[in-house]
């Protein structure tokens, strides 16, 4: 290799160190990383995760999992801007630091979790509605009511950049279906309709609520797969189904496990129509 060649090299590893996602703060909870343009993806030690947007006016932090030691402070490490704490459901792992802000927003179909986990919060709650909008200032972020995972699941939808912020909505390569209140398979299909339109009219990210498992955006195709294996499930021309080792306190007793390509559903047998 000649200087020229090696020169050539060093030019192109500095640039991908500087496109590449930036780490800007961690501490023994969490690790925030830069991902894009006003957009911060916070992931904590035991694989939830977190996204900030910022606005020129307001920013939005979606979801407040798992155990953040005094997460309000390290949010304002990352903005300055007031805060919409947006939750996209009522699993601990999305809300389960919501105690150290005084307002937080969530459909109000997911109050049925609140009621059944105990969630004890004596802050200000909003709830939010399909087709809502919230004005950030130079960013739009609107609200998409996707139930399945949970009754009240949300994701986030920014237009202008193509982004959507899924939480569980439709896993993180796997959706759990199996937990209490069961939704029919049915109205995950719709679900995952509804996102598959607007995936092409220009939504053509999905940022998961479990990113560290994944380290990408979904496309169109995740979600497609999604729903052709939910569909396969209700005609019963789905997959041989293995059962979920894993057994939590609001699933059911004996969740089963189907795969199809890149999406796995975990559902409960009993309750698949
Ligand atoms: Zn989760
Ligand atoms: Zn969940």
């Amino acid at each position: 290799m000649n200087l020229k060649t090696n020169f050539a090299l060093l030019l192109m590893l500095i640039s991908a160190i500087l496109t590449s996602a930036q780490e800007v703060f961690k501490n023994n909870d969490l690790t925030i990383t830069k991902l894009e343009k006003n957009m911060w993806v916070v992931e904590t030690a035991d694989n939830t995760t977190m996204y900030i947007i910022e606005g020129t006016k307001k920013a939005m932090l979606i979801d407040a999992g798992t155990n953040c030691e005094k997460l309000d402070e390290v949010m304002s490490q990352i903005t300055k801007k007031p805060l919409i704490v947006m939750i996209t459901h009522i699993h601990p792992d999305h809300a389960g630091n919501i105690k150290y802000f005084d307002q937080i927003y969530f459909h109000p179909a997911d109050t049925v979790l609140t009621r059944m986990m105990n969630v004890e919060y004596n802050g200000k709650v909003n709830f939010v509605k399909d087709g809502e909008k919230l004005d950030l200032g130079g960013t739009t972020i609107e609200v998409l009511h996707t139930p399945g995972h949970t009754p009240g699941s949300i994701v986030l939808l920014d237009r202008q950049t193509g982004n959507c912020y899924s939480g569980d909505a439709f896993g993180s390569g796997q959706v759990w279906m199996q937990l209490r209140p069961n939704s029919p398979m049915k109205t995950y299909i719709e679900s995952c309709k509804k996102m598959e339109k607007l995936m092409d009219q220009g939504i053509n990210k999905i940022y998961c609520g479990h990113y560290p498992y994944v380290k990408k955006a979904y496309d169109k195709a995740y979600v497609t797969e999604m729903r052709t294996l939910a569909e396969a499930l209700v005609s019963g021309t789905a997959p041989e189904a293995k059962p979920h080792p894993q057994k939590v306190s609001i699933g059911c007793e004996n969740p089963m496990m189907v795969t199809l390509g890149g999406a796995t559903i975990v559902y409960d047998p009993e309750h698949i129509k």
